[in-house]
């Protein structure tokens, strides 16, 4: 059987970019990394562009857009995402070559079948020109991603919870956000119902809604200033044990590195 995989090419302000697919083919979540990156990490997997039948866009931010205008005009990837994402990329400076051809529009809660993936966008909170998570189902697989959203609304839950392999946000350290380099408005717009989760807000989720389904939890768009992957693993992990959730048989909790792909996962 030709099982479902996953690799973080990379996570973070620097830029975003997640391979979800088997063997012979797949999707990428965010383009958000250099298009010459992107293709050799496709090239090392023994894949190409022409192997990936989309990339689905979660909003307008650089860091998650930056090579959909090559990807897509360039290298024929269609771009799916919603009417007001897509004016969004094409508004950005950033994107200097605008969408057409490749442009393909997705409504929220409608599945999209891309051969053997389904995939469902819902909405998150974010201060961008419209924010979505996805949820992609491989066989009787679910894979769920939720990241930059200021907190987890009933729908972005509700996938979540419903889901074999989740990739979360876990932007922050509130401690290391106060007292870091950030000026005041900008913490202020990091913790912001539109900003981003900090590593208790997704520990408080992750404890409130444990479910032995879940096989993995990657932590995602660690920031560099305000978390360390080694803190955002304890905050959670040591939370989950305070609430006496025995999580470790069942779960593996793996943050994601921000500049370097991680290993490919090949699920069960
Ligand atoms: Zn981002
Ligand atoms: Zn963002």
């Amino acid at each position: 059987m030709d099982r479902l995989r996953f690799r973080s090419l990379g996570s973070g302000s620097s830029g975003n970019c997640y391979f979800i697919g088997n063997s012979s083919y797949g999707i990428l979540i965010d383009a958000g990394i250099g298009v010459r990156s992107t293709r050799r990490f496709l090239r090392s997997m023994g894949l190409d562009f022409p192997n990936i039948w989309g990339v689905f866009v979660t909003h307008d931010h650089a860091d998650h857009i930056q090579a959909v205008g090559s990807i897509g005009e360039r290298h024929h990837v269609p771009i799916y995402t919603t009417l007001e994402i897509h004016k969004g990329i094409n508004r950005n400076y950033r994107v200097t070559q605008k969408l057409s051809t490749s442009q393909k529009f997705l409504e929220i809660g409608v599945e999209i079948i891309v051969g053997d993936f389904t995939v469902k966008a819902f909405p998150v909170s974010h201060d961008a020109s419209e924010s979505i998570g996805y949820s992609v189902k491989y066989r009787d697989k679910t894979l769920t991603i939720a990241t930059d959203l200021g907190f987890i609304g009933e729908e972005a839950a509700e996938h979540l919870i419903d889901s074999d392999y989740i990739i979360l946000e876990a932007n922050y350290d509130e401690y290391m956000l106060e007292n870091g380099p950030y000026p005041l408005y900008l913490q202020e717009r990091i913790k912001a119902p539109t900003g981003h989760l900090c590593n208790m807000q997704t520990a408080e989720f992750l404890a409130e809604n444990y479910t032995n389904r879940w096989k993995y939890v990657f932590l995602c768009h660690l920031s560099k200033e305000n978390n360390m992957p080694e803190l955002a693993y304890a905050t959670i992990v040591e939370h989950l044990k305070t609430q006496e959730i025995s999580f470790e048989d069942n779960t593996e909790i793996i943050p994601l590195e921000r500049m370097k792909p991680s290993k490919m996962y090949v699920f069960d």
